[in-house]
């Protein structure tokens, strides 16, 4: 009996030959490194792939997808792929991306003991309770659900903003900026949030300046007068 698996075998070999059908070099291309201008955060939801949905080629994206594209202080996996993104890859755009009808946003909106899945819903809830005034003013379920995920986007996109490396980078280079997207799963669309990077940059330095700005500002004038 054939094995279900067996067939993405079969899809590899006709997507290598594929690939060297458009060009001979691709994969000799592909071993020669990766130097990807976006790190993409989205949700593992099978539905909300991130290269296919942005018409992204091998090498030009650097992914990290968890449950409901959380970025977590704590969660050391997606702290290490922002700091290589950022510091090694040098990406230019991190681009956080929720999807409506996303299940680890509705499960964090149901009051239950979901178990190992409670720490980690846990930034969610915590999403709710900072925007509980406009949330629990909205009386539609389906539009209280669609506003968290774009605030759940919104406050992940401010956690990548407090990281050390991100603002330190921002200050020499100008990049990474830092985007708000949402993935339609029912029309295709991807909509962008317009998060406005600097004024979120700007407010939060007040409280979470991670940046030595006097050592990096010499550094940054240093590095123009070589
Ligand atoms: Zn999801």
């Amino acid at each position: 009996m054939s094995k279900s698996y067996e067939t993405i075998f079969i899809n590899n070999k006709k997507w290598i030959q594929e690939k060297l059908g458009q060009d001979a070099d691709f994969f000799k291309k592909l071993a020669d490194g990766q130097h990807p201008e976006y790190l993409y955060i989205g949700c593992s939801d099978s539905r909300a792939t991130a290269e296919e949905l942005m018409g992204m080629k091998p090498g030009e994206v650097f992914v990290h997808r968890n449950i409901a594209n959380v970025v977590n202080t704590l969660d050391m996996s997606s702290t290490a792929v922002i700091q290589y993104a950022v510091e090694h890859l040098k990406v230019k755009h991190i681009i956080i991306c929720g999807h409506y009808g996303c299940g680890g946003v509705k499960a964090a909106m149901t009051p239950a003991d979901l178990g190992l899945l409670n720490p980690w819903l846990r930034t969610i809830r915590d999403v709710y309770r900072t925007h509980q005034a406009e949330l629990d003013a909205i009386s539609c379920d389906q539009m209280k659900y669609r506003r968290l995920v774009e605030l759940n986007v919104q406050e992940q996109c401010i956690n990548v903003i407090k990281m050390a490396c991100v603002q330190q980078r921002y200050i020499l280079d100008d990049y990474p900026i830092v985007h708000g997207w949402v993935f339609d799963i029912a029309t295709g669309e991807l909509i962008d949030l317009n998060i406005d990077f600097e004024e979120i940059l700007t407010d939060i330095q007040k409280v979470y300046d991670l940046t030595n700005s006097h050592w990096l500002m010499s550094k940054k004038n240093n590095k123009n007068l070589l």
